[in-house]
């Protein structure tokens, strides 16, 4: 059943962290909001299935690791006794408290949140299905479109099996398998690989590509691989899987690599992330203007405007970096935008960060891409061995490189692998931000002994002396 239409100045489709910090923005700016999603509250993928369910678990793997570290120092644990329910129930909590906040925050805004299916019937109107069936009709002035996206699947192997996880499934932690193949050697598939390894599974990794988070540089992808090095079971690479299917006691799967084939090789269960795809089909848009391109993202210019004039997008389902912090900036542009500011999504550097142990994190021009564009560049590395604070932690292995350009010395990326580079990484990014050139750091007093002194210290390399680093001349 339809009931009569309701109307808003601003529909936001999807609650993610595009679409909340959308419509907390438009109604900040004064406008009236109304926000949808499937879920009960805010958070969508990020909160819900994505980035904090991941983090806690990742926690928690950096507790077990951490004591038995202590192994160092003289100091031993019994090993660890793992009540998975109880680690279910607490990660669901977390997840409860951020969602049930962001639920708090929109009724304060009086933002009106609906949860059901949002379909465009035209370029004004909204059509949105409830879990009831119970339909209705919302006219709009402007539409935000923050629907995100979803786990891509290998769809050769539509194995419809709970013994094959996605990454949302997988962060529900039904139990602690012995055995668990990662198809997908990206930050999704290492960061949730790291996890069950962590808690006693025996993890196989399998990539396609001939190196662990292809795309990263490889300096900072090294410190990585040499430490889970001992916790995953084995890392194929240049390998294709060819063949799954569902067996009695597991999953059958043949992977080839050149010169190698490893045929029928059975896992408990078999972790898919090879990738994400955007939620742009079931939408309705082609009852609207907005037009998407051949992987499906939708076309947007620097005000995050579709072909529609009344249609903004954001967040994943425009495309990468997929990541929750350029959804929010997105969202938040787009608002304004509606608002009637005159401002543009022109971000100098988008950081990335692998929450991995080490940590990875990078921003800005990256080696690889210089290398590809044949860019000149000046680049300076600080291997934390030289670091007091990385000593006292006994996690010398990391490195915090800065690279700058070689004539002003502007900053012009910032790459570290090592504890806490997902902390320090902001730091570069205000750098680039600012144009900040390589003397701005390093003239910048940092407290000692951190490991942010790591990015001054890398700075004063870029002059030819550190003091904790000596170069013969
Ligand atoms: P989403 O968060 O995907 O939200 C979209 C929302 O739209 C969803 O709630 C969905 O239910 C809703 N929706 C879809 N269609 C409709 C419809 N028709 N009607 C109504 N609602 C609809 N990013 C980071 O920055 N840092 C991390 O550490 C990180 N870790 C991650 C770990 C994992 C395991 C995964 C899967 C992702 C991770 N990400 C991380 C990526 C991050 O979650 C996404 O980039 C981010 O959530 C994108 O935000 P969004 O608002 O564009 O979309």
């Amino acid at each position: 059943m339809t009931n009569e239409a309701k109307t808003t100045q601003v529909a936001v489709v999807g609650a993610g962290p595009g679409g909340y910090a959308a419509a907390f923005m438009a109604a900040d700016l004064g406008l009236q909001v109304t926000l949808i999603d499937l879920d009960p509250n805010p958070g969508g993928t990020c909160l819900y299935r994505g980035c904090i369910p991941s983090k806690a678990l990742l926690h928690v793997a950096k507790v077990i690791a951490d004591a038995r570290d202590a192994e160092h120092y003289g100091i031993t644990f019994a090993a660890p006794a793992i009540n998975i329910d109880k680690l279910r129930q607490s990660v669901n909590a977390v997840i409860g408290k951020l969602t049930g906040g962001l639920g708090q925050l929109c009724k304060a805004r009086k933002i009106q949140f609906i949860q059901g299916r949002a379909n465009f019937e035209d370029s004004s109107t909204l059509k949105i299905t409830k879990d009831s069936g119970e339909a209705e009709i919302l006219r709009y002035r402007y539409a935000i479109l923050a629907a995100g996206s979803r786990p891509a699947i290998l769809e050769k192997f539509l194995l419809d099996s709970p013994r094959v996880l996605n990454s949302t499934t997988a962060l529900r932690m039904d139990n602690i398998p012995d055995t668990l193949l990662v198809v997908g050697a990206g930050y999704i598939g290492l960061e949730l690989g790291s996890v069950y390894a962590t808690l006693g599974t025996k993890v196989t990794v399998v990539e396609m590509a001939p190196t662990i988070l292809p795309g990263a540089d490889p300096d900072l992808v090294s410190p990585l691989a040499r430490r889970i090095e001992p916790l995953i079971h084995k890392i194929i690479l240049n390998a294709k899987v060819t063949d799954m299917k569902e067996a009695k006691n597991g999953i059958k799967v043949t992977m080839e690599a050149p010169g190698l084939e490893l045929r029928n090789q059975v896992f408990d269960k078999v972790l898919i992330c090879v990738g994400r795809k955007p939620n742009s089909s079931g939408l309705g848009l082609m009852n609207t203007k907005v037009t998407v391109d051949d992987h499906g993202f939708v076309i947007v210019d620097k005000q995050r405007r579709t072909a529609d004039p009344n249609i903004f997008a954001i967040g994943d389902i425009v495309g990468n970096p997929m990541l929750a912090h350029k959804a929010s900036h997105e969202g938040r542009v787009a608002a304004e935008v509606i608002a009637g500011r005159k401002v543009v999504f022109a971000p100098r550097a988008i950081p990335a960060v692998v929450f991995t142990d080490p940590e990875i994190a990078w921003c800005g021009l990256t080696e690889t891409q210089a290398a590809r564009e044949g860019r000149a560049i000046k680049v300076a590395r600080f291997p934390w061995q030289a670091s007091g604070r990385a000593m006292t932690l006994d996690r010398p292995e990391g490195m915090t490189k800065l690279i700058a350009d070689p004539d002003t010395d502007v900053v012009l990326g910032v790459g570290i692998v090592g504890t806490g580079a997902g902390e320090l990484i902001s730091e570069g990014v205000l750098a680039i931000e600012m144009g900040a050139v390589a003397s701005d750091i390093h003239l910048t007093i940092h407290p000692h002994p951190t490991l942010g002194e790591t990015i001054m210290e890398s700075a004063e390399i870029i002059f030819g002396s550190s003091t904790h680093v000596y170069r013969k001349k």
